[in-house]
């Protein structure tokens, strides 16, 4: 079996996807979404190529420290050299009226200053995950787009992705009976000389980075939010990659339901991203799960297996994320990863890092 269009269709239609495929018409550049990408580095890469294949949004302008780079991406997406901006001329994009939306693409500890900084211009936000570096700033992001009545979503493409979407679906079915445990995982080897190892830009470790997808993936699949964390971090490789952020946390939540998830977050080995949920029927699992490209599903339940590889490739995730944004402001609804669902991560983060005796931010 494999997910076919016909199957994606169907899990938007149950209404578990909010939307994963382009949803509206044909329409004119006037029309579509205009996005303000701020950050012009590896994610906004994929989110760029992504938008090109919808229909409601478009790559309207570019904020950088590069002013070289911006200009050649702009060649590329049809960018006035008008439109590139400065951090430090960044407001000025309030009197753009191209732009309706910004997606902040930048270091985590910057989410926030941005944030705010388009919502006083009037621009709905999709921030990249983590959130913030804290929890008081998510609050504050959330704050200040409410005041500013503009949109916040968090871009957890995962929501948006077929194969996590029918792993929530199978187990909400009761195909499994009553979850009774998970596990997650995401990790891998990160290179010296990245800003995600400086504590002041990144706010942690691997937790933040890519651990945030298990911890997310436990609240989904099951429905349900933590009622108890405990944790344990740890650094092995003293080889100075590591002197301001974990190179390693695994830590356990007990849901209300009784459903234990035990988590593991690595910068020190190639930690496939994958999930595994067990029941009394059987088990549902993705391996990889968190990946731009290749999800696989894998179920055992009723005497059937299940072996489904999603075919969709990279960027279709940033495709349906920038869609369903675009729907949301088009249409005056509430995104399905509004700025509270970031915030709850948050929380949980704080939580993780105080028990194994860390901090966050
Ligand atoms: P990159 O380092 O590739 O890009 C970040 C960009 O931010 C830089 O290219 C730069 O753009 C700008 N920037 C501004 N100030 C700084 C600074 N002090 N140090 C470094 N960069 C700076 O990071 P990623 O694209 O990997 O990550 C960006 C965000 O996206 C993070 O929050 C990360 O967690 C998130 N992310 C999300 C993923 C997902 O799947 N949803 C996957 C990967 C990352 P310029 O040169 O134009 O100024």
């Amino acid at each position: 079996m494999t997910l076919t269009r016909r199957e994606f269709t169907r899990l938007s239609a149950l209404g578990i996807a909010a939307s994963v495929a382009p949803s509206l018409p044909a329409q004119s550049s006037s029309t579509k979404t205009g996005y303000a990408i701020i950050g012009l580095g590896r994610i906004a890469d994929h989110f760029m190529a992504g938008i090109l294949n919808t229909s409601n949004s478009r790559v309207a302008a570019l904020v950088s420290g590069h002013r070289d780079k911006a200009e050649r991406i702009a060649a590329q997406y049809g960018v006035p050299s008008e439109s590139i901006y400065s951090y430090e001329k960044f407001d000025e994009i309030a009197k753009n009226k191209d732009v309706q939306a910004v997606y902040v693409a930048l270091p985590n500890s910057m989410h926030a200053e941005y944030t705010i900084r388009a919502a006083k211009a009037g621009k709905h936000v999709l921030c990249e995950k983590p959130m913030s570096t804290s929890v008081a700033d998510a609050e504050a992001m959330i704050a200040a787009c409410k005041a500013a009545n503009v949109k916040l979503m968090i871009a957890y493409r995962c929501h948006y992705e077929p194969t996590n979407l029918k792993a929530v679906q199978l187990i909400r079915s009761g195909a499994i009976g009553q979850v009774q445990a998970i596990e997650s995982a995401f990790g891998f080897p990160i290179a010296a000389g990245e800003w995600r190892l400086n504590k002041n830009l990144s706010g942690g470790g691997p937790l933040v980075d890519v651990g945030i997808y298990a911890l997310n993936a436990c609240r989904y699949l099951t429905g349900e939010e933590p009622a108890h964390i405990s944790a344990f971090a740890s650094v092995i490789d003293h080889d100075g990659r590591f002197n301001t952020v974990e190179e390693n946390v695994s830590w356990t939540m007990k849901f209300p339901s009784g459903i234990v998830a035990s988590c593991n977050t690595t910068y020190g080995a190639l930690m496939g991203g994958y999930f595994r949920v067990h029941g009394p029927k059987g088990w549902v699992a993705a391996d990889p799960a968190f990946n731009y490209d290749g999800n696989r599903l894998l179920a055992s339940f009723d005497g059937k297996q299940l072996d489904e590889p999603n075919p969709a490739r990279d960027p279709y995730q940033f495709t349906a994320q920038a869609d369903h944004f675009s729907h949301c402001i088009q249409y005056g609804l509430e995104p399905k990863t509004p700025g509270e669902e970031g915030l709850r991560d948050m929380r949980y983060i704080a939580e993780i890092y105080r028990s194994a005796g860390l901090t966050l931010g």
